[in-house]
């Protein structure tokens, strides 16, 4: 296995709006493992409306991008069923969190099951080991002595104006990989604004 990069972010179109050039140098090169991690379902609120069609959204993205078709499977990571696709050298994780249960886990503390009713997140603490479980088996499998974690910035000094589901996902991502991670923090919303 060659160099792993990681994309974690809260929502589908996160990475592709603001961090999307880093991803594709990470994708090109095919001795890299590259690995998304999606830590709600985007959406979820509304039954099954619209979250199949994020999923193969950024599937068929993908796919565009290297030309590969895609596996997928279940698999357990800190006790919780996990759905997964490797699509060349891409890895991606759907958490399948629905928005809301995502929100209301952080901010107070109920449990969230997702959407497919695979596995129940009962404390923001949970979440953070099962990403760090994600994040380790490649880390040792590379060998990479800290390889890089791509995230949204959530310092709201330095990324101000942005949600709170991506200021969240980058607290995650800052309990789960300490100091055994380099991360490039991104900016979120405020990319736009131009005053
Ligand atoms: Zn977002």
């Amino acid at each position: 296995m060659g160099a792993v990069a990681y994309y974690v972010v809260a929502h589908i179109d996160d990475w592709p709006l603001f961090r999307g050039e880093q991803a594709w140098i990470d994708m090109a090169d095919p001795s890299n493992t590259v690995v998304f991690i999606y830590m709600t379902a985007t959406d979820g609120n509304e039954g099954d409306r619209l979250w199949p069609a994020f999923e193969a959204g950024i599937l068929q993205s993908y796919k565009q991008a290297n030309g590969a078709d895609f596996t997928d499977h279940d698999q357990v990571f800190n006790g919780h069923k996990i759905k997964v696709y490797i699509n060349a050298n891409v890895h991606t994780y759907f958490t399948r969190i629905p928005i809301d249960a995502f929100m209301r886990l952080y901010q107070s503390g109920n449990h969230a099951t997702t959407i497919t009713n695979d596995t129940t997140y009962t404390s923001v603490q949970d979440l953070i080991d099962t990403l760090r479980a994600i994040l380790e088996t490649y880390r040792i499998a590379s060998g990479a002595d800290h390889p890089w974690v791509n995230s949204q910035d959530p310092d709201r000094t330095l990324n101000p104006r942005d949600n709170d589901a991506h200021y969240h996902t980058g607290l995650i991502v800052q309990a789960a990989t300490g100091t055994d991670y380099k991360k490039l923090w991104f900016v979120g919303y405020n990319v736009a604004v131009t005053d």
